[in-house]
């Protein structure tokens, strides 16, 4: 069995979402359709929640006035007949009365979750009634019978997996089978969701739940590239990663897949294959256990939003249990650290998540003198074992000589190497990087 999964932009448009439909059925044998909402769909209702958590109900309905008719507009051209138009338009004046039905009540961040499922919920209904008028024989499994989180908000991938076998099995006579990305149940079987992005996650979930032959995940470019196009001119796709190297990329940037998606595949080696919707014959990443052209550089990400701490404190010479303490706070703030360095005076850490930063700054003060320095970029370098490689680092600092380097990590996987820098000099280290190791200008 293999599991499609159909971001934004590949259902955002009434002839795309004919389009994948033509994908999902030149596809031979059972299969797992996996869509997100219609692109712009989930923004807008993030909207419109935050504006009716503000007390904005007003400009909460304006919104929402202005979103059906997006979809009003949409169920004309996805329907060719008088008798489906009527479906679709029975689909959005459900869809409409619910949110409204929301909206009217008390609203609070339990209501706001169910908010930002209906995008998902819906465009799996409009796609499966367009299956119903081309005669083409599907079923629709609700992703809220069988995805779920813990309380650390965590996918239970075990317990996904127990529920949904049985249910895909008992689906005989029929080879495809559609669900909602992004969505899940919490454990207290609330609405939730995979946090943004999180389509590609519930693709990974599933194809590791039921042991698939290979995930697909389908979006609007060719693939993975080696550097971020949106900043640098000149970029190529990559065929083929590791799961390490495209953890390693999704993680710190490369903004094609959500994080965390690789870690279910990868646990039951099901390979993932990055395609694009509006070129199918472009040969796409494939993403799998076993690696290729080892030692040498295949991508750069980078990530921005970081904030630097460096940690100063003459009572770390020599002493034992210094960094634990130093971590304890960061713990207790539930705040991950991305990037480490230390000397014997001093440590440095990044961190990704400033909301609590007032009171990790407060509590690290007894340690020590503390610097922040906020709106850095890590950049990330990827490549299976380059950190083994002779002149590996002398070519990267070679390439990033204007570029001031605030703190360096290598070693810790062989994988890859990471600096931070400014986020200024954010465009400039990227485009250096893709000369000086790629060769691309
Ligand atoms: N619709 C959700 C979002 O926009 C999930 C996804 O598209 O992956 O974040
Ligand atoms: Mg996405």
């Amino acid at each position: 069995m293999v599991v499609l999964k159909f971001g934004g932009t590949s259902v955002g448009k009434p002839e795309r979402m004919k389009k994948i439909a033509e994908l999902v059925l030149g596809t031979p044998g059972k299969k797992i359709v996996v869509l997100s909402a219609l692109s712009g769909t989930t923004n807008a209702l993030v909207a419109i929640g935050d504006n009716l958590l503000a007390g904005q109900k007003a400009k909460a309905e304006e919104e929402t006035v202005a979103l059906e008719k997006h979809y009003q507009t949409f169920i004309k051209e996805l329907y060719g007949s008088e008798s489906f138009h009527a479906i679709g338009q029975e689909i959005v004046s459900r869809f409409f009365i619910f949110i409204r039905m929301l909206a009217a009540g008390k609203f609070d961040n339990k209501g706001y979750r169910e908010l930002l499922a209906q995008g998902e919920l819906i465009s799996t209904e409009l796609f499966y009634q367009h299956l119903q008028e081309r005669k083409i024989s599907a079923r629709l499994l609700p992703a809220l019978y069988f995805m779920s989180i813990d309380e650390n908000d965590e996918p239970e991938l075990e317990k996904i997996s127990e529920r949904l076998k049985p249910l895909v099995n008992s689906l005989t006579n029929v080879d495809i089978i559609i669900t909602q990305g992004y969505i899940c149940r919490n454990n207290r079987n609330e609405i939730d969701n995979l946090k943004r992005g999180g389509s590609d996650y519930t693709a990974s979930l599933i194809g590791a739940a039921i042991r698939a032959q290979e995930i697909q995940i389908w979006t609007d470019i060719d693939g993975m590239h080696n550097n971020d196009p949106r900043i640098v001119k000149k970029t190529v796709p990559i065929s083929e990663l590791t799961f390490d190297e495209a953890s390693e990329l999704a993680y710190f940037g490369a903004k094609i897949l959500h994080p965390s998606t690789i870690v279910p595949a990868q646990k039951y080696n099901v390979p993932v294959r990055l395609k694009n919707t509006m070129d199918e014959k472009a040969p796409g990443t494939i993403i799998t256990g076993k690696g290729s052209s080892i030692g040498s550089f295949k991508a750069i990400a980078a990530k921005d939003g970081i904030t630097a701490i460096n940690i100063r404190s003459s009572r770390m010479l020599m002493a034992y249990g210094f960094l634990r303490r130093v971590f304890e706070v960061f713990e207790n703030h539930k705040t991950s650290i991305d990037m480490i360095t230390t000397s014997e005076v001093a440590v440095s850490l990044t961190i990704d998540n400033s909301t609590h930063l007032t009171s990790i700054e407060n509590e690290l003060n007894k340690f020590g003198t503390i610097e922040v320095d906020k709106d850095q970029t890590i950049i990330c370098i990827v490549g299976q074992k380059i950190t083994e490689q002779k002149g590996v680092l002398k070519q990267i600092f070679d390439s990033l000589s204007e570029i001031p380097v605030r703190m360096v990590s290598c070693g810790g996987s062989t994988n890859n190497v990471s600096v931070l820098v400014e986020k200024q000099y954010k465009e400039k280290a990227l485009n250096a990087l893709n000369e000086g190791l790629f060769g691309l200008k």
